[in-house]
């Protein structure tokens, strides 16, 4: 069961960081959003320039593709679900979270998902998928499938930035992925 107030607690404490480099070019802390108690978790990498403003996972052109998505083949919304990544503050430049950054940033993302509870974790790209399933295979040998740990499904998929770039093949797989996370949960209803 998610423990909501331990979460606030979590994000309180989140928005004070300073445990890596990336505090000091951060506009504001991208904690995460959605519904504390949902069974559904997404997980992406960064917050870009739009989230660093907003202090919002996925406000920009991937954030619409994964609404849309999330909509058309879940029948969810954002408020409906969390939208948690990977590091919490924006890297500059856009450039990938640096591996000192993602280990300094991953309590906060394992107590997340401890006190969201979710059953089903949709992992958005590369990086999310290989912390959380310690993997070393990318997102292409993975996708496609369904993971079990520690009674969650993981279910990995594009990055909606990658689908906004790749065009109809990505879209249709990232789609055809969505629905066994929406199978998951239903199995597990
Ligand atoms: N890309 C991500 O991985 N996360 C965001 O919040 C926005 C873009």
């Amino acid at each position: 069961m998610a423990d909501v107030v331990a979460l606030e607690r979590l994000r309180t404490t989140a928005l004070g960081c300073t445990r890596c480099p990336l505090a000091e070019g951060r506009t504001q802390v991208v904690f995460g959003v959605g519904n504390p108690e949902a069974d559904l978790l997404f997980v992406g990498e960064g917050p870009g320039h739009e989230e660093d403003l907003a202090g919002e996972p996925f406000v920009g052109r991937s954030g619409k593709l994964l609404d849309r998505l999330m909509w058309e083949e879940l029948g969810l919304t954002r408020a409906e679900c969390y939208i948690a990544n990977v590091v919490k503050c924006r890297p500059p430049n856009n450039r990938d979270p640096a591996p000192v950054e993602i280990e300094s940033c991953r309590p906060y993302l394992e107590e997340q998902i401890a006190l969201i509870d979710p059953s089903v974790i949709v992992t958005l790209g590369n990086f999310a998928t290989k912390l959380l399933l310690d993997s070393g295979r990318g997102i292409r040998a993975l996708r496609g499938q369904v993971f079990e740990r520690e009674g969650r499904h993981f279910v990995p998929t594009y990055h909606p930035a990658y689908v906004l770039r790749g065009g109809g093949e990505p879209m249709a797989e990232m789609r055809a992925d969505l629905v066994r996370a929406k199978r998951m949960l239903a199995d597990r209803a």
